[in-house]
């Protein structure tokens, strides 16, 4: 099979049949062979009636149906697990991707090499309250990350090499980040496509303006575990280390100071009544407290079940 199109949707009866009919036509124009999972998100209007009628009348139609509301990465979990195709290309179900951009994703996953191709939507439909802070929100993601050349991480419509889907783990709210997922897992070849964007035609938009703090909040995880997710003593205890030893050696010159003038018959008074010593002693019991962190850090890293999970590309 050529294409796997998965679409994550929550709550778009309206749009279903219509996204449908245009991605049928766009595959037959093109002699693709396809199918289409939606992955129904427990929507809680007449979505899934509408899936089980297209699924009766085409083979290409597929469905997953979530017994509640999971969440966009969920969903696209899911149905990555389905996906069949050699190119999977996910996209919204609100019609807001055009599936005529397929074919040229396509190509550039089959000919040119890529490992992941990420839809760019230069010219956005979208209110300014979401298209001002995600200007910001990629500007970040583009430096943690270090993927330099894409400008709209979180467009849902994106083009997988197959391999791609089934070696990443998109889980919470990750779907974000899969760029930076799939980058992590050894998947260098990103690239990126201009695409056609349009304004919600039904229904609502299902992402509030949390999305930023929560966006930003994942950023700093997953930048956090590529970092040190194996070995978390790295920092913690090299930061626990440090501020221990800044700590005793403050201590230790908090005391000498006071030695020094007693044997010089100078005014001295008491250590504790020092503010330097109570500063030097906080340093020293968070320094400790880091290094301890970092310890049981690596005891859960220890066990975890990733621990000696590589990506293995070939071998013979
Ligand atoms: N979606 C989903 N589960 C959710 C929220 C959203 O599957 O909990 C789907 C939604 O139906 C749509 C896609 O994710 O197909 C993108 O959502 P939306 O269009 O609301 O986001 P926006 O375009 O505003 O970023
Ligand atoms: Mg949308």
């Amino acid at each position: 099979m050529d294409i796997s199109v998965v679409i994550p949707l929550y709550n778009e009866e309206e749009s279903l049949p219509e996204l449908f009919a245009w991605i049928q036509r766009v595959m037959n124009e093109h002699h693709f062979s396809y199918e289409v999972i939606f992955v129904n998100d427990g929507s809680t209007d007449r979505s899934w009636e509408v899936i089980e009628k297209l699924a009766a009348q085409h083979e290409q139609a597929k469905g997953i149906k979530f017994r509640r509301n999971y969440g966009k990465s969920p969903a696209l979990f899911c149905g990555f697990a389905k996906a069949q195709g050699d190119v999977v290309i996910t996209m919204d179900a609100d019609l807001q991707d055009s599936p005529d951009e397929i074919p040229e994703l396509y190509r550039m996953i089959t000919e040119d090499g890529y490992d992941l191709v990420s839809g760019y939507k230069k010219k956005r439909y979208d209110p300014l309250s979401k298209t001002l802070p995600t200007k910001l929100f990629n500007a970040t993601a583009r430096a943690v990350s270090g993927i330099k050349n894409l400008h709209d991480f979180n467009c849902g419509l994106k083009a997988y090499r197959k391999e791609v889907i089934k070696n990443i783990e998109v889980y919470g709210e990750m779907h974000r980040y899969i760029p930076y997922l799939a980058k992590n897992a050894g998947f260098a070849k990103i690239g990126e496509k201009v695409v056609q964007h349009q304004a919600r035609k039904y229904g609502v938009t299902k992402f509030g303006l949390n999305r930023f703090v929560n966006g930003y909040l994942d950023l700093i995880s997953l930048w956090f575990l590529s970092k040190f997710g194996v070995q978390p003593m790295h920092i913690f205890g090299f930061l626990g280390s440090l501020m221990f030893v800044l700590g005793f050696l403050a201590v230790v010159g908090v005391g000498a100071h006071k030695l020094y003038a007693m044997y010089n018959g100078l005014p001295y008074i008491l250590v504790t009544d020092s503010p330097y010593f109570y500063l030097a002693l906080t340093t020293m019991i968070l320094g400790t407290q880091l290094f301890l962190a970092g310890f049981l850090g690596e005891m859960i890293a220890r066990n975890s079940s990733e621990r000696n999970q590589y990506q293995i590309e070939k071998e013979l």
